[in-house]
């Protein structure tokens, strides 16, 4: 293992969480067991091997690594990812790949995928991701990870196996899909982005933002600027049914002591020991 950069991890039913999140300094996350990340403001050495991406807006912080993460796969001869981002970016972003392979003289084989909000992603049979409108100073996106099962409809359950085999064979849909919202991602964005989006509040792990903790700061201008305050969390503490809430992306003008500070005066029981400071 190259220990290039700096990420700290979560353990939750199944999912592991690795990641980093600094505002403007760098933001990524991954879920090894999923086989995704998001945001690509840095790229630790290690998680190259992970194939799909998820970016939620092209601020430096979040994309930085992008053509990086790009040249060390082809370099170890691993297939192109996949990187889905916000249609708005995905010209840009092609210009970008081509201006770095002229400077470096190396192919950047990948493949780019324009993002709206309410498109959905089919992973697998089991995973599909969904892209949410989140609000910030750029166009930008919050993702949802979802479990799919088929289960059998609910006026079904009471037959037997045969019976329903023959309701099968005789054309008639028995099963429905159901999903399960696994984890959540918000991204950089004012408290809206979790508000009109009610998954986010029930995923079973949400990673959301949370940049400002010191009182006196003025909320109007920060959900202005497309962020959170810990004020936020506090007004909404009903409302997060998450088994494991991750508040990240804290400004540098806090140290570890104040973030931890102020969060456990306003919020002492830590949502119920669920809210996880990732420092
Ligand atoms: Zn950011
Ligand atoms: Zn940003």
């Amino acid at each position: 293992m190259l220990d290039n950069m700096p990420f700290r991890t979560l353990a939750h039913k199944g999912c592991t969480i690795e990641g980093y999140s600094r505002a403007a300094v760098q933001t990524y996350w991954r879920i090894p067991e999923l086989k995704l990340g998001f945001d690509l403001g840095g790229q630790p050495w290690d998680f190259m091997g992970t194939p799909t991406w998820f970016v939620t807006h092209a601020h430096l912080d979040h994309v930085a690594a992008l053509p990086v993460y790009i040249a060390r796969r082809r370099m170890m001869k691993m297939p192109p990812p996949t990187i889905y981002l916000p249609e708005h970016a995905l010209e840009t972003v092609q210009q970008l790949l081509r201006v770095i392979s002229r400077l470096d003289r190396g192919r950047l084989p990948c493949e780019l995928k324009p993002l709206a909000a309410g498109d959905e992603v089919p992973l697998s049979r089991e995973l599909v991701v969904t892209a949410h409108a989140t609000r910030h100073t750029v166009p930008s996106l919050g993702y949802i990870v979802w479990e799919r099962r088929n289960k059998l409809k609910e006026e079904y359950r009471q037959l037997s196996g045969p019976e329903i085999r023959d309701l099968r064979l005789s054309g008639r849909e028995v099963s429905e899909e159901r999903r399960l919202p696994v984890l959540a991602y918000l991204g950089d964005s004012s408290p809206e982005g979790l508000d009109n989006c009610p998954a986010m509040y029930q995923a079973q792990i949400l990673i959301a933002e949370m940049t400002f903790v010191a009182p006196g700061h003025r909320k109007e201008k920060i959900h202005k600027h497309g962020h959170m305050h810990l004020d936020d969390f506090l007004e909404r503490r009903e409302r997060f049914q998450n088994e494991r809430i991750i508040a990240s992306h804290f400004s540098t003008r806090y140290d570890d002591r104040q973030i931890r500070h102020y969060v456990k005066k306003l919020l002492p029981d830590l949502l119920d020991d669920r809210l996880h400071l990732w420092l």
